[in-house]
């Protein structure tokens, strides 16, 4: 067992900082607060060959392991904590799904601008219904000659005011094993995209509505049964979430520790307050462990999909430690840390939607208690007692 990087893994993450410092920190506050896609920083970003770290050569990516595409999160994050989301975008998040079961023709058609950094793809699973009870969707698909006919409203996709094309999961049938997903362009007959709202965070979000949206049968990403694959594919993206939170509490640390090493208060500095050096020992506990986590599920999954108990450990762990981390950063730098110049605050706010977002905390562990008493616990009211 090793606890260090390879060369190879160091090399690349150097040549990421690298790149982070040059080229993204100037602008690193005005980005964490602009609530739009950075689409310069995803250009920057394809033209230096960190979109699609996690995608196969063949489609146009990089063909590099999950763990290359962790490193490169966090060296980005370090520096400018908003560009990571376009590494979550560009090599976790539905682009990897789509890239793993879409049709030859279907990734010819949209990879090369999505990995171009000129477009932006956003999911849609959740429903005004159906949030942690994801089967409950409503969103149907019925065919119609050479088209299916979309009808129902999805909430909260992030990057929904940009996006050009949309992964929306659907039910084709009854049941589990009649949800599948189909790409929706934004141009697409009756689609209707709402005015958008904001979350905590900043980033925004659209209702998007369905009222008879024709989309041609070639569009069907996974047809009914595709559920599962789909969950699979979403444990890629909760490895990015995981990663981001880790790291945004990671930055939030260091900005914490530079200041408690310079500011002085009756006389010395912070640092030398046994209180705080407490909160720092704990906070540096916690970010060593939830790292560990992390790099076990990424690196046992090297390029194919992580284990769903893996995932769910490092996620828990890594949401928790990244909020309560940079939850404490903010008070050991007083007013400063709660200000907007610090972005100490805004990596607070991040993490705090990175434990509801992509399957909450609580989600998770139901599902690593499922794995400690090895059985399956049904979340769902018996039908005995529904019937009541
Ligand atoms: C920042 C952010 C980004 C998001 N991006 C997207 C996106 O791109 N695409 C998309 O489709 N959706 C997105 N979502 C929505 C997200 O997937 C849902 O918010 C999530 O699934 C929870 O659903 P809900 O909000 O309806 O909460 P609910 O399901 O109503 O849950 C409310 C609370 O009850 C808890 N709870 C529910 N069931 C159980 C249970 N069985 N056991 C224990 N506790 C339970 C939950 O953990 C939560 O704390 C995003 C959300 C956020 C915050």
């Amino acid at each position: 067992m090793n606890f260090t990087f390879t060369e190879e893994q160091q090399l690349f993450a150097d040549s990421v900082r690298r790149f982070a410092l040059d080229r993204l920190e100037k602008d690193a506050l005005k980005r964490a607060h602009d609530p739009r896609f950075p689409f310069d920083v995803a250009k920057l970003m394809s033209e230096q060959g960190l979109m699609g770290i996690t995608i196969g050569e063949a489609d146009g990516g990089q063909g590099g392991s999950l763990m290359d595409a962790v490193i490169a999160i966090e060296q980005i994050a370090a520096v400018c904590p908003r560009s990571s989301d376009v590494v979550q975008f560009g090599s976790f998040g539905p682009i990897r799904t789509f890239a793993e079961y879409g049709t030859p023709e279907q990734k010819a058609r949209w990879l090369p601008d999505l990995l171009g950094g000129r477009a932006v793809m956003s999911l849609g699973m959740t429903e005004p219904d159906a949030g942690s009870a994801a089967t409950d969707l409503k969103t149907t698909a019925r065919p119609d000659g050479s088209h299916y006919v979309i009808n129902g409203t999805k909430v909260f996709s992030t990057f929904s005011p940009d996006a050009a094309i949309f992964l929306i999961y659907v039910r084709f049938g009854p049941g589990v094993g009649g949800i599948g997903s189909v790409i929706v362009e934004r141009a697409a007959p009756g689609f209707v995209i709402g005015q958008p709202s904001a979350f905590m965070s900043g980033e925004q979000w659209c209702e998007l509505h369905f009222d008879n949206c024709r989309v041609p049968a070639e569009n069907v990403l996974l047809g009914p049964g595709g559920f599962k694959k789909q969950m699979s594919g979403f444990n890629v993206e909760r490895i990015g979430n995981s990663a981001r939170a880790l790291a945004f509490g990671r930055y939030a640390f260091s900005q914490a520790r530079e200041h408690a090493s310079t500011r002085e208060q009756f006389g010395r500095p912070l640092c030398e307050f046994q209180g705080l050096q407490w909160k720092f020992a704990d906070m540096a506990i916690k970010l060593e462990g939830a790292q560990l986590l992390l790099y076990r599920a990424a690196a046992n999954a090297d390029r194919g999909f992580p284990s769903a108990y893996e995932t769910a450990v490092a996620k828990a762990a890594c949401n928790q430690v990244g909020f309560e981390v940079s939850h404490e950063s903010v008070q050991a730098m007083g007013a400063l840390g709660y200000s907007r110049e610090s972005l100490v605050e805004y990596c607070m706010r991040r993490c705090r939607g990175w434990m509801i977002a992509g399957g909450s905390v609580e989600i998770l562990k139901n599902r690593i208690a499922e794995h400690v008493f090895d059985r399956r616990f049904d979340q769902r009211r018996r039908h005995a007692d529904a019937a009541e």
